[in-house]
C-alpha cells in the first residue's frame, strides 16, 4: 500500500524545524529513520498531514564525551552506536544490545531518537535507556526540558512528548569501576522482535559486595519494565541461590500479554531463564572491572 497523500517539509535548522512543528502540531511527524513511520503510513495507520524529515537538520547527530556522560544527537544512527568507540568502552551494554535490532539495512537508516519516540515495548532501545538511566532532552519552541528515561514512556507507543516536542538529544552516564552489564534476549530469528528481552546492571563495591542492581525487560509489558525484584541484588553475596531467587522473582512480578509468537506463560517461563543468564554475566564482568575502570 501506499501512504495517504501528505505534505513534506525539509527544514535545515533545528529552530526551523521546531518552529514548523509547533505549527502543526498533531497533524505533524517528525521523519527520522523511516523504519517504523513509513510502514505505518503505508498501512495508512499513520495519515500525518505533514512530515517534517529531520535528515537535513544540522547538529542532530553524534557521539561526545561531556564529563561523566556520553550525549548522542536524537538522529544518531543505530549502526552508528554499535561501532562508535565511545560507546564502546563506555557504555558496552548498548554497545552489546545494538546489534540485535532488526537487521543492518534497517540500523542503517534508524535512529535512535526515532525508535525511543516510537516506543515501542518490543524494542531493546527503551528498555536500554532506562537500565542505563539514560536522561533525555526535549525541545520546542517554548525551551527544553530534560526527562529521565524512566519516566518518559507512559506505555503502548505513548511518551510524554508534547506536540511541539523534540527529543535530541540522549545523555547516558559513563559506565563506572565495578559495573558489569549483560543483554539476552529470545527471538523466533535473530533479527526479529524479541518474544523477551532484558538488559541488566550490576555494580560492585571495593569490596565486591552488589552495591546496586537494575534489571529492565521488553516485550514483557506496555512499555519497558524496571523489574523491582532487581532491589534483592543489592547487599546480597552474588551466586546461583540469589540469581535463583531473583528470577523467580522477575517471573512472577511481570505481567506480559501473549501474542502470535510466544504466550504469556512463555514470557514469564523467559523472564526467569533470561534473568538467570543476565545476572550471571553481568555479575561475571562487575568482578573484573572492581577497583579498575570499567572494561571489556
Ligand atoms: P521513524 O520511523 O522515522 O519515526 C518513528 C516515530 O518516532 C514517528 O512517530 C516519528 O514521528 C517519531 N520521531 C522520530 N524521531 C523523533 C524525534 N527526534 N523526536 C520526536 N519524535 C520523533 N526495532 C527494534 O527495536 N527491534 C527490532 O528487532 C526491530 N526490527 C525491525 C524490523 C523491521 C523489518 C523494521 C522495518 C523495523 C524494525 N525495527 C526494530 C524498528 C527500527 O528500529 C526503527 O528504526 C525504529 O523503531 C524507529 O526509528 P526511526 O529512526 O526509523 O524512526
Amino acid at each position: 500500500m501506499k501512504p495517504a497523500p501528505f505534505e513534506y517539509l525539509a527544514p535545515d535548522s533545528l529552530p526551523a524545524a521546531l518552529a514548523a512543528l509547533a505549527a502543526r502540531g498533531w497533524d505533524a511527524k517528525l521523519l527520522a529513520g523511516g523504519q517504523s513511520l513509513i510502514p505505518v503510513m503505508n498501512f495508512r495507520l499513520a495519515q500525518p498531514a505533514v512530515l517534517i524529515d529531520l535528515n537535513r537538520v544540522a547538529g542532530l547527530s553524534g557521539v561526545e564525551r561531556v564529563g561523566s556522560e556520553l550525549r548522542i544527537g536524537a538522529m544518531t544512527r543505530q549502526r552508528t552506536l554499535e561501532e562508535d568507540p565511545l560507546i564502546e568502552r563506555h557504555a558496552p551494554l548498548l554497545h552489546e544490545a545494538v546489534p540485535f535490532i532488526a537487521h543492518p539495512q534497517i540500523r542503517n537508516r534508524g535512529t535512535i531518537g526515532g525508535s525511543l519516540a516510537h516506543a515501542d515495548p518490543a524494542a531493546e532501545l527503551p528498555a536500554l535507556a532506562v537500565a542505563l538511566d539514560a536522561r533525555l532532552r526535549l525541545q520546542s519552541v517554548r525551551g527544553e526540558r530534560w526527562v529521565a528515561a524512566a519516566d518518559f514512556f507512559l506505555g503502548l507507543f505513548s511518551t510524554v512528548l508534547e506536540q511541539d516536542e523534540m527529543l535530541t538529544e540522549i545523555a547516558i552516564p559513563t559506565a563506572q569501576a565495578g559495573s558489569g552489564w549483560a543483554f539476552v534476549e529470545v527471538a523466533r530469528r535473530h533479527g526479529d522482535y524479541a518474544q523477551l528481552g532484558v538488559a541488566a546492571r550490576i555494580t560492585l563495591d571495593d569490596q565486591g559486595r552488589c552495591s546496586s542492581a537494575r534489571m529492565v525487560f521488553l516485550s514483557a509489558g506496555e512499555k519497558p519494565i524496571d523489574a523491582k525484584a532487581a532491589a534483592a541484588l543489592a547487599g546480597a553475596s552474588l551466586g546461583e541461590e540469589v540469581f535463583d531467587a531473583v528470577g523467580a522473582a522477575a517471573r512472577d512480578e511481570i505481567n506480559p500479554t501473549g501474542d502470535i509468537h510466544a504466550s504469556a506463560a512463555f514470557k514469564k517461563h523467559l523472564a526467569q531463564v533470561l534473568t538467570r543468564r543476565a545476572l550471571r554475566l553481568a555479575a561475571e564482568r562487575a568482578r573484573k572491572n572492581v577497583g579498575g575502570t570499567s572494561s571489556r
